[in-house]
């Protein structure tokens, strides 16, 4: 089947993670994380760990000889919106691909620099990668429901993949389809296929997929570029509403998305990171001339 590895995207309970990730030796004692409820709650969304902080330092993607991300510093802050900007093939989609380590997986592709999640470095030696993707979900451009699941079991997948007990599957289903604004069109028909939906439906399926395993990251590459105006509406309404919950960044090519949706824009030129600040700031009074430049349509 045709399957990305990150249609296995799926997160382990908070505590499970942190003991999945190694931290390093010599890395400080970690701030708390917040306490898990001993109980599982009917629904698991409310009771979704605090968003972590992602930190890229100095981070360089490689195509073999192609030098796609060059020594991008960057923070995608907890409870905020980052938007990444920059013409096509900038590097904006192969920069948040290092983040759950999907880069690596290309054939000739390689990564060099630091990812750290909160204080654990995502690429650091003896992490597991299978954890990372648990933890730092993706959405992708082009909605990749399984093609032969229900709607129901699309969104189990993951939980069933992470051993989630039998009762609380369909608590946690229904509450990350309500999380992801698809519940009350899909009630009634979970058992029909994932594929039956519309492109819009099958987006929010997939964030629904996402959220159901309680990432503490939210990955979006150009999560609406194949939607209908109607259709990224809802989508946009919803990482609103997510940011809260779940740390996000969104790759877009689509400046007016940045402005509605983004706390924080960073613009990426020929895999460099040329600017970064407050949404507003950058489309108003950015610092650097190539941003105002980009932003006003002079290029791109
Ligand atoms: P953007 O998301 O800004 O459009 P990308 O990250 O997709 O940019 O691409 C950055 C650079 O990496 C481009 O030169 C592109 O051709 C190259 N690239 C992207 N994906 C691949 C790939 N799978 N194999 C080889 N080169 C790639």
């Amino acid at each position: 089947m045709d399957y990305e590895p990150s249609d296995v995207t799926v997160v382990d309970r908070k505590d499970e993670i942190t003991s999945r990730i190694p931290r390093p030796a010599e890395a400080p004692a970690p701030a708390s994380p917040p306490q898990q409820s001993s109980e599982t709650p009917a629904s698991g969304l409310e009771q979704m760990h605090a968003t972590r902080h992602i930190r890229l330092e100095d981070l360089h993607a490689y195509y073999g000889s192609n030098h796609a991300v060059k020594g991008v510093n960057l923070s995608f802050e907890p409870g905020k919106v980052t938007a990444i900007i920059g013409p096509s093939g900038c590097g904006k989609s192969t920069m948040v691909r290092c983040v759950n380590r999907m880069h690596e997986e290309i054939p000739g592709a390689r990564s060099q620099g630091r990812v750290l999640l909160d204080d654990v470095d995502l690429h650091g030696p003896g992490v597991d990668v299978v954890a990372v993707r648990r933890f730092v979900g993706m959405v992708f451009q082009k909605a990749n429901p399984f093609p032969t699941m229900s709607i129901f079991d699309n969104v189990a997948a993951g939980l069933r993949f992470t051993g989630t007990p039998r009762d609380e599957i369909t608590d946690r289903v229904n509450a990350a389809l309500e999380a992801a604004g698809l519940w009350d069109e899909v009630e009634g028909r979970l058992s029909e296929p994932g594929m039956s939906l519309s492109g819009g439906q099958q987006q929010r399926l997939c964030i629904a997929r996402a959220l159901a395993v309680e990432p503490a990251v939210l990955l979006m590459d150009e999560p609406c570029s194949a939607l209908d105006p109607v259709a990224t509406l809802k989508i946009e309404e919803l990482i609103g509403q997510l940011k809260q919950r779940v740390t996000i960044a969104v790759v877009t090519h689509n400046m007016q998305q940045a402005g509605r949706v983004a706390d924080t824009t960073a613009f990426m030129l020929s895999g460099e990171l040329v600017e970064v600040g407050p949404t507003e700031k950058m489309f108003t009074n950015p610092d650097d001339e190539r941003t105002e430049q980009y932003v006003t349509g002079k290029f791109g």
